[in-house]
């Protein structure tokens, strides 16, 4: 079984290598194809990397909105995800049509829209910039002093950044379904049990974890974060897959999975669903391919650029 894999992801090399392709991987992706990736990281690095790359073909493991603003930034190269189906309830939690609506509605307060990048083409089309958890706080404070905000779709990580600049913000009530799920019972238990961990959580838990934490700060953040801490011992509450880099990267610390209250095991079933070898079959068979209309396409790279300028 092991050997198979082995063949798999050496198959898959090659196959890349004849497509002139790149492989990029989220940090909460299967182990394996974090090790067969060219580049492992958080939104923002998977944007620049895609943003460099001189592939022709992008083969993107992680769920459709990254992948879709993988090919906003990169209209001339193909992009593929191993699984069309890998999608994210914090995205589903703001449908475009509902955002328009809702701006329509409320066009009186001229909103400035700050969108996390867990959303689709549609919502980044209707937004004046675009955030991830690494550089939300920065893009918040760039925001124009003289416009109400209103931050979709996360409403912790929106919490979180207006804890952290003390700007008001209208926030979207959405949120992911995986970071909800870890309870201040569930992670002042675990501290119990390792009293000398270190808890690091990212800003998408909800308020009353976040208060428990030592540290909050996106996945990227993370690695940096545990690499030069004094502290052997942490306790990382966010997907499980984050383990995996943890791990690889600083072998001689310990990295316990954050728990839940129930037997969920904190693993993202959109981000699971990629294989290696549907990424394998994909990469074969050149679909599925992410497509856009250009009109939306080319509304939604606009904030995407602005974040790029504004966290360069
Ligand atoms: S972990 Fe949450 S935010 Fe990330 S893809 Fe899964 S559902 Fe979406």
């Amino acid at each position: 079984m092991v050997a198979l894999a082995v063949d798999l992801a050496e198959e898959l090399r090659e196959l890349k290598r004849e497509r002139n392709a790149v492989i990029l991987a989220h940090n909460y992706q299967r182990p394996e194809l974090q090790d067969v990736a060219d580049f492992v990281g958080d939104s923002l690095g998977l944007s620049y990397a895609a943003q460099k790359t001189d592939a022709d073909v992008i083969l993107f493991c992680g769920v459709h909105f990254m992948a879709e603003t993988a090919k906003i930034i990169n209209p001339a190269k193909r992009v593929i995800l191993p699984d069309l189906e890998a999608g994210c309830s914090l995205s589903e939690s703001c449908p475009p049509a509902r955002l328009k609506a809702f701006l329509e509605k409320n066009a009186a307060k001229n909103y400035y829209v700050i969108a996390y990048i867990n959303c689709s083409a549609g919502v980044k089309a209707l937004s004046d910039v675009i955030c991830t958890s690494g550089n939300a706080e920065k893009v918040v404070r760039a925001a124009p002093q003289d416009r109400q905000l209103l931050f979709v779709p996360d409403q912790n990580l929106g919490a979180w950044v207006m804890e952290r600049t003390g700007r008001k913000m209208d926030l979207w009530q959405g949120n992911c379904y995986v970071h909800v799920e870890f309870t201040a019972r569930s992670i002042s238990k675990i501290r119990e049990e390792y009293p000398d961990a270190v808890v690091v959580a990212h800003p998408e838990c909800t308020y009353a974890v976040r208060m428990l934490a030592d540290e909050v700060c996106s996945t990227e953040k993370m690695v940096s974060y545990c690499k030069n801490s004094p502290a052997h011992e942490f306790i990382i509450v966010t997907e499980a897959g984050m383990l995996h880099r943890l791990k690889k990267e600083i072998p001689d610390k310990i990295f316990i999975a954050g728990p839940t209250d129930n037997c969920f095991c904190g693993e993202c079933r959109y981000m699971k669903m990629n294989t290696l070898e549907k990424a394998h079959r994909a990469l074969l068979n050149m679909e599925p391919e992410i497509t856009l209309p250009e009109e939306i396409r080319r509304r939604a790279e606009r904030p995407i650029l602005r974040m790029l300028e504004l966290s360069a």
